[in-house]
């Protein structure tokens, strides 16, 4: 794909210094950056905002921003899909198809026939999506909260109608436990490294899970090496003890919760003698770390991705976190699981437009993926917004959890047209070939003449990109300005100004949507910049984005109170904490849901695992590359060039593997290639294969494009009902795989 020259400032005798958000990633980290005529020449993080720019992948932020690779112009295919012949185009003529195009297919399939998705957080590129979704009618949106948050942010709403578990960091002296469950050491800031270290001086305790040895297991008090995958038997053989013990906070059960009786019920057959044989974790250990987290209060158990992607494993798995939090008295007060505030001070909410969406008069049918996991779906979004109604009236910051739609339905409907076709596809900053399980039946509704259009747009050219019709260029952190409360999740808003003017023709992610609307019937319903619109979003707070930008420490956090509930009850249909859901049962689901074992395991396909020998885990984060981006750059490039495999020596050894050797990894879907890395920290019947990973300078083979199929380990994941969770979520975690040399 043609791209332009890389022009380098003639002279830096005017350079300013200014405030900005590191380009790299979704995170929008601060920077200070020295700006010569319109180019970042220096940047460095600002430890004045709150949340500098200080991760190893930030000194490449000047390399992002004028890379030779970036899309920095509209291009349109020529060719057939995937033949990689584009000519360049201008924004008006991309505009006026795709709205024509998207016209068309609204008068034949209704508006529900366009799926659109997100990949890493872009600014309020996400919410602008979302919002052009909402007032389109269509139900069908994917992002990176899938295969993330959702199970577990949809669980804890389920069960006490508010999350805690993103955003809360354990307050050193405060905070007496803290489970840090599959939340890989890799992946921390220096500043929550700092705190954890600070927490732990304090005589915090804290319990690690994790298949391998971190940075984290390295601190912990009680390290629990468990089978990938069998994370819900171990929180249900941890609640069986603390309730047969009665280590629970009776006053608060007595008092806030319904369905204790059911719960121990549930767990009884969890013993710990079951549950160390079910989790390979010693029974002693798991008894430790019930006493441990019960009595050590105030508690918390934050997010962790190793929970939320263990196929039918997690449902349990994010269960069980909810109701340990819940019975141990941990709920919302201070040092806890207290309970993060949505976003009343703005007009964010409103501005989402998710009860339009579910009252609009073009949208006659739920998403795709709402028949088989109702869960999140419009129909689940009303029962939630019913539920949350007297504490939430307004409805909650991240919305967007109640709906996205589960991966596996968007083949199904391009391919099939089943429950009904999709026929348009837009996707902004995503490489879902590289990210999403069952990438080689994407990749062929990808290529299908079913879909009708296809609209990328981003930084890179990338396997999704040169599939695509249309390919837009995306502006990046220093040239776009910020107003972020990533995705709504709290009642704070950190912003930043635009440091340098878009180069080329990139445009900021707000301008598609923009330009998409006013041509399709939401004329005057989108400011002309995205400045305008961040400006009317904090109109109610009494601040503008200039002036937010500018304060010393640039964000707008009004203090949340703690122990709401005992004004207002929970923000459930009964006011209290539902250890057996009303809302899980009204949709369908069990309402205390029973341990699944992953599809794929020891115990669930003892046959199978004997020709797949290893449990297979992935789905990892890596230090040098935030998912599938940053392949391009050099340097991160340089510390970890190819795919790799993570296991045992000792189980090297049995397999005839050495350090650095490229061997296949097999499961029952296929095999890819991957370099093989032996770690004493690994547990010896586990493997970690590395997720995300393409290779940008390889030629294409046919229409698959950079490598990508060479190392994908999502290739040979499956995808589909008998493999996800409640949520439709992808199953990275918990699989089985052999390892051989490549000969
Ligand atoms: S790369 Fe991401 S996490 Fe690192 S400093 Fe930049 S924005 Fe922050």
């Amino acid at each position: 794909m043609a791209t332009a020259a890389v022009v380098r400032p003639s002279g830096t005798q005017n350079a300013e210094t200014k405030r900005g958000t590191c380009p790299i990633c979704g995170a929008a980290c601060y920077v200070q950056a020295k700006i010569a005529n319109n180019r970042p020449i220096a940047i460095r993080p600002d430890r004045t905002a709150g949340h500098p720019a200080d991760c190893p992948r930030a000194g490449q932020a000047i390399d992002y921003h004028d890379h030779p690779d970036r899309i920095n112009y509209p291009m349109k295919r020529v060719g057939k899909r995937g033949e990689g012949k584009w000519q360049r185009i201008s924004w008006e003529q991309a505009m006026d198809e795709i709205a024509e195009k998207l016209s068309s297919i609204r008068d034949r399939f209704g508006p529900e026939a366009v799926q659109t998705m997100g990949g890493s957080y872009k600014g309020a590129g996400d919410m602008s999506c979302w919002r052009w979704s909402n007032l389109w009618g269509t139900p069908n949106i994917l992002y990176q909260g899938k295969n993330c948050g959702e199970a577990e942010l949809l669980a804890e709403w389920a069960v006490y109608g508010d999350q805690s578990c993103i955003g809360n960091a354990p307050i050193p002296g405060v905070t007496k436990s803290l489970i840090l469950w599959g939340v890989g050491g890799s992946m921390a800031t220096s500043g929550q490294v700092k705190n954890l270290k600070a927490y732990k001086a304090a005589g915090g305790k804290l319990i690690a899970i994790d298949p391998r040895a971190t940075d984290i297991t390295e601190l912990a008090d009680i390290w629990m090496q468990i089978r990938p995958g069998s994370d819900g038997a171990l929180a249900y053989g941890m609640l069986n003890t603390i309730i047969s013990e009665k280590l629970y906070d009776a006053d608060f059960v007595a008092k806030w919760c319904i369905g204790l009786d059911a719960l121990a019920e549930k767990v009884r057959e969890f013993t710990p003698e079951r549950t160390a044989e079910i989790t390979w974790v010693p029974a002693d250990t798991i008894v430790a770390a019930a006493r441990m987290f019960a009595t050590n209060t105030p508690g918390h158990i934050p997010f962790g991705l190793g929970t939320a992607e263990s196929g039918r494993s997690t449902t349990a798995a994010v269960f069980g976190k909810c109701y340990l939090r819940a019975i141990t008295g941990n709920l919302d007060i201070m040092g806890g699981s207290r309970f993060a505030d949505e976003p009343v001070s703005t007009r964010l909410i409103e501005e989402m437009h998710w009860d339009t969406l579910i009252d609009h008069p073009l949208r006659t049918r739920d998403n795709i993926s709402s028949d088989r996991w109702p869960i999140a779906s419009v129909k689940g979004l009303k029962a939630y917004r019913a539920a949350m109604a007297k504490v939430h009236p307004r409805g909650i910051g991240p919305q967007i959890y109640n709906m996205v739609v589960a991966p596996a339905a968007i083949p199904d409907a391009i391919l099939q047209g089943k429950p009904y076709p999709v026929k348009a596809w837009i996707l902004q900053a995503g490489n879902p070939l590289v990210a999403l399980n069952d990438a080689k039946r994407l990749h062929e509704a990808m290529m299908s003449d079913e879909l009708e259009l296809s609209v990328n747009m981003d930084h890179w050219i990338t396997p999704c990109t040169e599939l695509a019709d249309y390919v837009l260029p995306a502006t990046d952190g220093l040239e776009r300005p910020l107003l972020s409360n990533m995705w709504g999740f709290a009642d704070a808003h950190s912003a930043a100004e635009r440091i340098v003017e878009p180069l080329y023709e990139r445009r900021d992610d707000y301008q598609l949507w923009r330009e998409l609307g006013n041509r399709l019937g939401q004329q005057g319903m989108w400011p002309e910049t995205m400045e305008e619109w961040f400006d009317s979003i904090l109109e109610p707070s009494g601040t503008s984005l200039a002036e937010l930008a500018n304060q010393d420490v640039p964000w707008l956090m009004p203090e949340a109170p703690d122990r709401r509930f005992e004004k207002v009850g929970f923000a459930t249909a009964s006011g209290k904490v539902e250890l057996s859901s009303d809302l899980l049962e009204s949709l369908g689901y069990d309402p205390i849901p029973e341990y699944q074992e992953p599809a794929w395991s020891p115990e669930a396909t003892p046959e199978l695992f004997e020709q797949y020998p290893l449990v297979l885990t992935t789905g990892n984060s890596l230090k040098w590359y935030y998912r599938s981006q940053h392949k391009h750059l050099k340097v991160m490039r340089r510390q970890h060039p190819y795919a790799q495999v993570t296991l045992h020596p000792a189980t090297a050894t049995e397999l005839g593997i050495v350090q650095d050797q490229i061997v296949w990894v097999e499961t029952p879907m296929g095999r890819v290639k991957q370099q093989a890395k032996l770690e004493p920290g690994m547990h010896p019947r586990v493997a970690h294969a590395d997720s995300h990973m393409w290779y940008p300078e390889r030629e294409a083979e046919g229409d698959a494009h950079y490598g990508v199929w060479e190392s994908n380990i999502n290739a040979i994941l499956p995808d589909g009902e008998e493999y996800t969770d409640y949520a439709g979520d992808n199953y990275m975690r918990g699989l089985i795989c052999r390892l051989y040399p490549v000969e």
